[in-house]
């Protein structure tokens, strides 16, 4: 039914409609079956708010952390639980907690090494940026209007010119970027994928 679980998460359907700040923590938890607080925080509201329920988000995290045998399901629930069970309101204050626009990820601290928040196009270096932008399958021009944009701090402009390149609606390069176009969230992003390939 389409619907966001702890394992079609992973499928190459989902991901595919992943913005590149949510790919990167997907990746960086799969690799580390761990992630640092700011990262916890940006992937988990980011789940939350592409529809995976609080039951199907337990599992998700559950099984991140403990598949890579160093992390024991009783630490898992000791230290980690109720981060997660409060993300969804569960504990704590209640707060009905909002998926994080790009905005609010671009005034956190920028990651440290081993850190995977953040947006990378403001964080990650312009060899790897472009290095991942030719796996995507954009060519040198386009990859080089993206880095264009990066280089003047329009973060998400960038972001907005891979969403086209990589979801053509018309084969220019100069992708007209308005208020109806840009894209200032990650939600928005996938809800724009999403719609796009189904
Ligand atoms: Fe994510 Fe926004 Fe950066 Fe795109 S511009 S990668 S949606 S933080």
């Amino acid at each position: 039914d389409g619907s966001i679980t702890a394992t079609t998460v992973y499928s190459p359907e989902v991901r595919s409609c992943f913005p590149l700040c949510a790919s990167n923590l997907l990746q960086g938890l799969s690799d580390n079956h761990h992630l640092r607080f700011n990262g916890r925080q940006q992937l988990s509201f980011f789940l939350k708010g592409i529809g995976m329920s609080v039951d199907e988000a337990m599992k998700f995290w559950t099984d991140a952390f403990t598949s890579g045998g160093s992390m024991t399901l009783e630490r898992f629930n000791k230290e980690y639980r109720y981060n997660f069970r409060h993300n969804y309101s569960l504990e704590g204050n209640r707060i009905n907690y909002k998926p994080w626009d790009c905005r609010t990820i671009l005034s956190k601290p920028r990651p440290a090494k081993g850190e995977y928040h953040g947006c990378p196009y403001r964080d990650w270096n312009p060899d790897k940026l472009a290095t991942h932008l030719t796996n995507m399958k954009l060519t040198h021009l386009e990859i080089n209007s993206v880095l264009d944009s990066c280089q003047h701090n329009e973060y998400t402009v960038a972001c907005t010119k891979v969403y086209e390149f990589t979801n053509p609606t018309n084969n220019t390069l100069e992708v007209p970027i308005t208020d109806q176009t840009h894209i200032t969230h990650p939600n928005l992003f996938f809800d724009r994928a999403r719609c796009h390939r189904d």
